[in-house]
């Protein structure tokens, strides 16, 4: 017998006959003499339509009522399931959050669990129910609902399964498994059969949305295996695990991220402690930032950019006209229509020239750099939004990662894939 944690995502419980799929999937193990645990995610594009409905009331929503109404949309996935379930003849049992024990710090919508108190969850399996629970939620000490990040079903799952010493860890999506670059967008991506908890990190954290950046933490910090594999279908994902350096390809994988913005100042002195004033500000609003670059100085003045989450833009914007003034600078910059690529590998460690490949396969293309930075198995550059596809596949074909057979979409409506391209936008 063993213990299995199963997680589907938004677009594998969007409508009642993915849910009565996955109630299918989850009693075959059942049936199979396994205990099943299932973490879900909100149907469909739910969360992104509570997201609209908050701004529309409030444009600056009080974070504890956000968080209280993102976690919506995972309780009813999570009822509906388990009336699914239990509608085929089995027995179901639904957690929210704070019911399941995920005991979380106190920073809405980017919550991070501390402890998962799992009796409730432990008393359901030996009942002999199908425990479902509900993704990207818990709870406070003091008992107010907080949220996991965007895409933090991912890491429910995950902590689940660390936290109840399961066997398999398996997330459900609507592709096969993570591959050598988004396939909507580079459609000569490859699945990978198997991926190592660094380079999976590294990708995840450049933007490739497969997996939430803080599961595969949680899952290299524990131990935990994940299989990532499509919803819609039999076939064996990738198997997200420790490989060893020796087995590294040179490159595993290109990621993409247009959900950040680029701000220049403009002719800013060049004199000890301007970085730190400014950096210091843009801290003080709570405001994070990626990529730093300062300019070569002429005449005492140089110009530094900068890249910010779209999403903390009006943070910033707030802050420029003073920071202009008390700097000293000419004026500044934004432009929100940029892309940074990266790509991952921790070959790269190993393997000089790999920047100036990127670099020169990147101006063959016409495609020109406006930031670079880099990790020992990372090089990211920032080019125009508009170049996104066309760097990625150039960059796909050069370093030799190109498959022979062409991604299809068969599972996804025509409403659902324009969904996924406005992703990060
Ligand atoms: P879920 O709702 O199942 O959590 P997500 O939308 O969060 O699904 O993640 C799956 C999506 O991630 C895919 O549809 C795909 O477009 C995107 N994606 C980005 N990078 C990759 C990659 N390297 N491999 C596979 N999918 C990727
Ligand atoms: N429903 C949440 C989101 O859309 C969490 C998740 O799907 O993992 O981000
Ligand atoms: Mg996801």
């Amino acid at each position: 017998m063993s213990l299995i944690v199963m997680k589907f995502g938004g677009t594998s419980v969007a409508n009642e006959e993915r849910i009565r799929k996955v109630a299918d999937r989850l009693i075959e193990h059942k049936k199979a003499g396994d205990q099943v645990i299932a973490v879900v995610s909100a149907m469909g594009k739910s969360t992104d339509d509570f997201v609209n409905l908050a701004h529309n009331i409030n444009p600056d929503p009080p974070r504890r009522e956000m968080d209280v109404l993102m976690s919506a949309g995972e309780q009813i996935s999570m009822a509906i399931l388990a009336m699914a379930v239990e509608a085929k003849g089995y027995k179901a049992m639904s957690f929210t959050g704070s019911q399941a024990g995920i005991v979380t710090d106190v920073e809405y919508s980017k919550a991070k669990i501390r402890e998962i108190k799992a009796d409730r969850i432990f008393y359901a399996l030996n009942k002999g129910y199908i425990v479902i629970v509900a993704g990207f939620q818990g709870v406070t000490k003091s008992g107010d609902i907080t949220t996991l990040g965007r895409g933090g079903s991912d890491t429910t799952a995950v902590a689940v399964a660390a936290a109840t010493g399961a066997d398999l860890c398996e997330i459900y999506t609507d592709v096969e498994g993570v591959y050598t670059a988004d396939p909507r967008i580079c459609p000569r991506a490859k699945r990978l059969d198997v991926i190592n908890y660094e380079d999976m990190l590294e990708l995840s954290d450049s933007g490739s949305g497969v997996l939430q950046s803080r599961s595969v933490e949680f899952a290299r910090n524990f131990g935990v295996v994940i299989h990532c594999r499509s919803a819609f279908s039999d076939k064996p994902g990738t198997l997200v695990k420790e490989v060893s350096d020796m087995e590294s390809a040179v490159i595993t994988g290109i990621a993409y991220d247009n959900s950040e913005a680029k701000v220049t100042l403009r002719d800013v002195p060049d004199r000890p402690g301007i970085a730190a004033q400014l950096f210091a500000s843009v801290a003080s609003v709570g405001a994070n930032v990626d990529m730093i670059v300062q300019n070569v100085s002429e005449n005492g003045m140089t110009d530094m950019s900068f890249t910010t989450p779209l999403k903390d833009l009006p943070l910033v914007k707030d802050l420029l006209d003073k920071l202009v003034a008390d700097l000293g600078a000419r004026s500044y910059l934004i432009d929100k229509s940029i892309s940074k690529i990266s790509i991952v590998g921790a070959g790269m460690k190993t393997n000089p020239g790999i920047a100036a490949k990127m670099f020169s396969v990147l101006a063959e293309n016409g495609i020109n750099i406006t930031l670079i930075s880099t990790s020992s198995i990372r090089l990211s550059v920032v080019i125009d939004g508009s170049l996104t596809e066309k760097a990625v596949q150039c960059l796909h074909t050069a370093f030799g990662l190109d498959s022979d057979t062409v991604f299809e979409e068969t599972q996804l409506s025509s409403e659902e894939l324009a969904a996924k391209a406005k992703k990060g936008r």
